[in-house]
């Protein structure tokens, strides 16, 4: 089914609340510069959306019917970016302008667009803002706003769509979730940071077509992953991807987990990272992923070990297999940096040690680099099993004592971390057989 051709609806300035007050001077300035070079220029995308919404955008979009090569002209802090889409970005500073040149879908032969192996290698078919509208994914992201007369342009319902808080997608829905499956993530995360409810014709078709996640590329469900778990609306992400069926081809082992934990537990765990991390954002604090991760896959890992110890594992060998086995099932499906999965993994193995009293074993857990991130993860264990309290306040009360104090409640000899003051001539003679003998043996992931 084609989508019926678009009619335009202008939304005058004293009707619409946008005002230039609110738009980053140099996003103005992209377009004034653009106009007066006798180009079209418009605000499209998330910016006007979020303007509409009253939310000030996190970043700006300018659509033109310039190519990108007359952009370039135009400024000299313009470089030119991508192969399959070609982009100009306007550099201001830390601030990056985008500005990209109206695109058609359909190819009449006359633009530069070719497919290599299935896969669309280069897409610079230039077209109206028409056509501009109606390639775009949801009615709310589709709207234009242009400094030549105030208005806002809207050529597919989506100024209504916005007021109602309404998620739409343009054209038909199965049709348009087939031609790129990661719109289905980008519904939930839309609907979960906007508060908006996705239209049910929009909403119907994605259980079924949520296998096809299996298609898109690792990477791009790693980054679409941080934006909707780590953007200050994570819980309300992680319902509405189970609501909506999507969890299972998204984050396959925690759902698998999470279907096999009778207790509900491991769903709490998760649910209550979700929030912390929410709660973080709210406050301007950070979030890493590989926190966020270790709490989405911890279920997962969890049931793993408990498997491999059943089956005569010994503690150590038993936590790496289960850690490898459950990063590579999910880089399958999400590519998690090394840089994130590694301390992921020192996170899940500190778990185990922090059983231990042992006095030097306790010193050496406290001075991990990953300490305090696991000891968060340990809290958060205890926050829904409350079997942990105990393990979980002696870890943060230990904290607080002067180390030879802690050192005094604990069985075994003293510490290096206390007596470093008292013998530096011990610990200069013997470092390197002391830290080769500690160390883990490696995670097994190829290094
Ligand atoms: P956010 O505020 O989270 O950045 P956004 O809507 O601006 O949300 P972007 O990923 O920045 O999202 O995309 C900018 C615009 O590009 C969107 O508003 C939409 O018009 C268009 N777009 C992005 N991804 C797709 C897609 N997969 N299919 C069609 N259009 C898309
Ligand atoms: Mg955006």
């Amino acid at each position: 089914m084609q989508p019926s051709p678009p009619a335009l609806r202008i939304i005058p300035r004293d009707q619409h609340p946008i005002s230039r007050k609110n738009i980053s001077p140099n996003a103005l300035r992209v377009l004034y510069r653009l106009n007066e070079a006798g180009f079209g220029a418009y605000l499209v995308g998330g910016a006007v959306r979020d303007l509409l919404l009253g939310q000030s955008p996190k970043d700006y979009d300018v659509a033109t019917d310039a190519t990108p090569e007359q952009v370039k002209r135009l400024f000299r802090n313009c470089r030119l970016i991508g192969r399959r889409f070609r982009l100009a970005h306007v550099v201001y500073g830390a601030e990056i302008i985008e500005v990209a040149t109206f695109r058609a879908n359909d190819d009449d032969g006359s633009g530069d667009r070719a497919v290599e192996n299935g896969r669309l290698v280069r897409d610079n078919v230039y077209g109206t803002i028409e056509h501009d509208a109606v390639r775009r994914d949801f009615t709310a992201n589709a709207l234009y706003y242009g400094v030549s007369d105030f208005a806002v342009r809207d050529y597919v319902g989506g100024y209504d769509d916005v007021m109602a808080r309404t998620l739409r997608l343009i054209g038909e829905p199965a049709e348009r979730y087939r031609e790129d499956p990661v719109r289905m993530l980008r519904a939930v995360r839309l609907a979960a940071k906007l508060g908006f409810s996705i239209d049910s014709a929009s909403a119907e078709p994605i259980p079924a077509l949520a296998p096809l996640l299996a298609e898109a590329s690792n990477a791009r469900l790693f980054d679409e992953a941080l934006k909707l778990f780590m953007a200050g609306h994570g819980a309300r992400s992680f319902e509405l991807l189970e609501h909506h069926g999507l969890l299972t081809d998204f984050l396959p082992d925690t759902a698998a987990a999470l279907a096999l934990d009778g207790s509900g537990l491991c769903r709490d765990l998760v649910m209550a990272a979700l929030h912390g991390s929410d709660a973080r954002v709210a406050e301007d604090k950070s979030v890493t992923p590989a926190f966020l991760f270790a709490a989405l896959l911890w279920p997962a890992y969890a049931q793993d070990l408990q498997a491999l110890l059943q089956q005569g594992h010994d503690m150590v060998v038993a936590e790496q297999r289960a850690a490898d086995h459950v990063t590579l099932r999910q880089g399958s499906r999400i590519a998690i940096p090394r840089r994130f999965s590694l301390p992921m993994h020192e996170i899940w193995w500190m778990q185990s040690r922090f059983a231990v009293r042992q006095r030097k074993r306790v010193f050496r857990l406290m001075e991990h680099p990953r300490f305090r991130a696991a000891f968060d993860f340990l809290q958060l264990r205890a926050s829904v099993v409350p079997e942990l309290r105990a393990e979980s306040d002696w870890w943060a009360q230990a904290q607080t004592l002067p180390p030879d104090q802690l050192a005094a409640q604990l069985p075994g000899k003293t510490p290096p971390a206390v007596n470093r003051e008292a013998a530096p001539d011990e610990d200069k003679n013997k470092p390197r057989a002391r830290r080769r003998r500690r160390r883990r043996p490696s995670a097994g992931t190829g290094e």
